[in-house]
């Protein structure tokens, strides 16, 4: 990679791949939502925003991803936010970092779920670097952090010619694909404040150390009132076009205490939802039956937690 030019704060790269071919584009840094979203209005499709990077650049080294132009974001101040107010529940910046969002003693108190998937995302190098809106635009099927964030119910903003806010749930509406427009910026997510103390569960399975792929992934999430758990969440990722909510168990869960039999109960709930399809790494009959071992462990785990025990 080599800068050829400097004018101003407009710099252009250009990137050479495996085969040698030059990929030219211009870089712009900007400093204010309005001056992104001009940008992105300007060529859409063909102007991308560029946060941590850890996706796009890979993307744009190889050519996977043809641009004119890449604009930085990370120097916006409404994105960098991270803030709770108790009354409105947790902003998060969409570029505010895995490692910032560790490393914030409300997030760490209040949303224990969020903060076990997103210790297990990638390393802490990637960490340092990907962010939070990054990671819900890139929408993989086999995302960490989307089943977390959507067991908060979170709410995305979005800027561009208006402004949306948009579910979570609706926002990701397949494998890599989302309901932003061309010329629209992920500003921030909105996370209403828990029902009550919340105590969570990330369940993850995958190929092996090293890798960035989820076989599959179950997040549990319910809430302690007065010693009862209520208000119970779950949801799925990588066993189907996207990660979901899974209504029928936590409707279950929510019903009655969680005997042993509920349990089992529950986790049959999860496995009929899952829709795992066969692919190298994994069959969909072994991809559903460890859909059961994880709902299950995740479920006695949130128990033991709320006994006061470690699993
Ligand atoms: C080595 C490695 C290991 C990984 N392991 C895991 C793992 O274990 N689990 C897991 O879930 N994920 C994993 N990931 C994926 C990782 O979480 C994402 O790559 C990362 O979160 C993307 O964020 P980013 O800030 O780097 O996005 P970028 O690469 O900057 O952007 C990604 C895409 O989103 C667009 N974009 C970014 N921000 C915005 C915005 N605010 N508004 C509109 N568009 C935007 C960009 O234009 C680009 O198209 C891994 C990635 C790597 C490289």
């Amino acid at each position: 990679m080599c800068i050829l030019k400097e004018d101003g704060r407009l710099l252009e790269f250009h990137f050479s791949d495996e085969a040698g071919c030059l990929h030219t584009f211009d870089y712009v840094r900007v400093r204010d939502v309005n001056e992104a979203i001009a940008l992105l209005q300007a060529a859409p499709g063909e102007v991308r925003p560029l946060a941590g990077g850890t996706e796009l650049v890979p993307a744009l080294q190889t050519g996977r991803l043809p641009v004119r132009c890449v604009v930085d974001i990370k120097g916006i101040a409404p994105l960098q936010e991270l803030a709770y107010r108790p009354d409105e529940g947790l902003y998060l910046g969409a570029v505010v970092t895995f490692d910032r969002l560790l490393a914030q003693p409300e997030v760490r108190r209040l949303y224990p779920l969020l903060v076990e998937a997103a210790r297990q995302i990638a390393s802490p190098a990637v960490r340092n670097r990907a962010t939070v809106g990054g990671a819900v635009c890139v929408a993989a099927a086999y995302s960490d952090w989307l089943p977390a964030l959507l067991c908060q119910d979170a709410v995305g903003l979005v800027m561009g010619a208006a402004e949306r806010r948009i579910p979570l749930a609706e926002f990701v509406c397949g494998d890599g694909c989302t309901r932003l427009a061309a010329d629209e910026l992920l500003v921030g997510l909105w996370l209403p404040s828990p029902s009550g103390a919340a105590v969570g569960s990330y369940q993850k399975l995958r190929l092996g150390h090293g890798s960035r792929i989820t076989l599959v992934g179950a997040a549990i999430q319910a809430h302690a009132h007065d010693g009862q758990l209520q208000d119970w969440r779950m949801a799925l990722t990588a066993v189907g076009p996207k990660p979901f909510r899974v209504s029928a168990a936590e409707a279950l869960l929510n019903q009655e205490n969680p005997t042993a039999a509920v349990i089992a109960e529950a986790v049959l709930r999860a496995q009929a939802a899952a829709a795992p399809t066969d692919d190298f790494r994994a069959g969909a009959d072994y991809r559903r039956a460890m859909v059961g071992v994880l709902v299950r462990r995740g479920i006695e785990t949130v128990l033991a937690r709320v006994r006061g025990a470690k699993p």
